[in-house]
């Protein structure tokens, strides 16, 4: 058993006072306030809240950064420097930038990654000796890091509505929805890996297919994520080829529900926003922003029911905190009202809703959820002198992953005064980094 005694903490979406939190086995077997600190605990002088859930994320993008900023160009030219990077990765590269990147996301607070990953052959198309020897590299960083890991297995198997996979994309495709299933039924849980299952988009996926991945991911038990609407041109592309919408195509399909999760859902029709109302929808602000994707109608889809949770995608930035707030924010820049989502619902958004999405428990502070949570320094820069009647919006609107002191999972500290106890992130980043771009 482990004690942990934090200053303040957000339990049940409110503020409490000097809380003792103890562990074991991986789960929170007591948390209570109002309590001194027992002389075994380490004492946190911070604000303890749930670790955040990334729910959306390609770790290789993490190569594009500061690399694809620059210039007019569009979504799709971003997209020719992200498939050279992808082009060139092998299971051990794969694993040092993802054990990087996993490194990277618990220094900022996200306990918990969905990857949505699509990299499973060889480069020119062939299959590795594993077939699923890309997804234990992804299963092996984060165990050595020690996030918590979904691993969405992505179908991917067009260029586009009835155009073949070009020669990046054919890494990307099993052949068929069939051959899919077969390799993806060889992944197994163990430790902190769990699995999930992705279609790409309706760009990549046929409708059939994407009924085909809909039952088998039913059959399962597990989540079903899919990239939808993130450009008009995905939208106009799907009404030329089958007269329909991508919300639409996957409804037909038999995606949508309570564990289905739409990434972006950025240009939508009012149609569209109804079907998604008993899905979750995972807005990566950040990612849209870099890709002038455009703002999503976040609040809608929330009236229609829409869970929401939020995701770092492309990595332009990994901050939890700035996804968030940025849902908000941006908002605000597009219908000039504010304070259409509170401080604590946004905490929410970015813990329990990502866990919900990715087929996770609860992601709240109490005894038997999984003891995964951080601290947040709350005497730094940022957050000296803030609202002590209004701990989540100081953290929110406030906090950076510089103010992430530590990060428990199952039970277990990751990260320690600001750094990873293990990994030295900078340096296995830039080395990962400069050996795939060869800059
Ligand atoms: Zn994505």
């Amino acid at each position: 058993m482990t004690t942990w005694w934090a200053a303040r903490a957000v339990v049940d979406g409110s503020a409490h006072d000097r809380v003792v939190i103890e562990a074991a086995g991986g789960v929170i077997t007591r948390i209570d306030s109002d309590t001194d600190a027992p002389s075994d605990a380490r004492v946190l002088a911070g604000a303890v809240i749930p670790g955040a859930v990334n729910a959306h994320s390609h770790a290789f993008h993490r190569v594009l950064r500061s690399r694809t900023h620059r210039g007019r160009d569009s979504f799709w030219s971003w997209r020719d420097q992200m498939y050279a990077a992808a082009a060139v990765l092998d299971p051990e590269s794969y694993r040092g930038l993802a054990r990087a990147v996993f490194a990277e996301m618990l220094e900022a607070g996200y306990t918990a990654v969905g990857e949505f990953h699509y990299l499973h052959h060889a480069p020119g198309g062939a299959t590795y000796a594993d077939p699923n020897e890309m997804s234990h590299a992804l299963a092996a960083a984060a165990e050595e890091v020690g996030i918590r890991l979904v691993l969405l297995d992505t179908l991917y198997l067009a260029g586009g509505p009835g155009v073949a996979p070009d020669a990046t994309q054919v890494r990307f495709s099993d052949g068929s929805a069939e051959a899919w299933a077969e390799r993806t039924s060889a992944l197994s849980t163990s430790g902190l890996v769990t699995h999930g299952l992705a279609v790409h988009s309706v760009r990549a996926v046929p409708p059939e297919a994407i009924a085909v991945a809909a039952a088998v991911a039913r059959e399962r038990g597990v989540p079903l994520h899919a990239h939808v609407s993130e450009q008009p041109r995905e939208n106009d592309e799907s009404r030329a080829a089958y007269g329909r919408t991508p919300v639409e195509l996957l409804r037909d399909a038999g995606a949508l529900g309570s564990d289905f999760t739409a990434v972006h859902a950025t240009h939508l029709t009012n149609t569209d926003i109804a079907e998604l109302g008993g899905s979750h929808v995972c807005v990566c602000a950040t990612t849209e922003r870099d890709l002038a994707d455009g703002i999503g109608p976040i609040p809608a889809l929330r009236e229609a029911g829409a869970m929401l949770c939020l995701g770092s995608d492309s990595h332009a930035v990994i901050d939890p905190f700035e996804e968030a707030r940025a849902i908000e924010l941006d908002e605000r820049l597009g219908s000039r009202r504010r304070g259409t989502f509170t401080g604590e619902e946004l905490l929410g958004v970015m813990t329990t809703g990502g866990a919900s999405a990715l087929g996770l428990p609860d992601a709240g502070l109490a005894v038997g959820a999984p003891a995964d949570f951080i601290e947040v320094a709350t005497s730094s820069v940022r957050l000296a002198g803030h609202d002590q009647a209004a701990l989540a919006d100081a953290i929110v609107y406030a906090a950076a992953p510089a103010d992430v002191r530590t990060v428990v999972v199952a039970g277990i500290e990751r990260v320690r005064d600001g750094a990873h106890i293990s990994v030295d992130t900078a340096v296995e980043l830039d080395r990962s980094i400069r050996q795939v771009t060869g800059t």
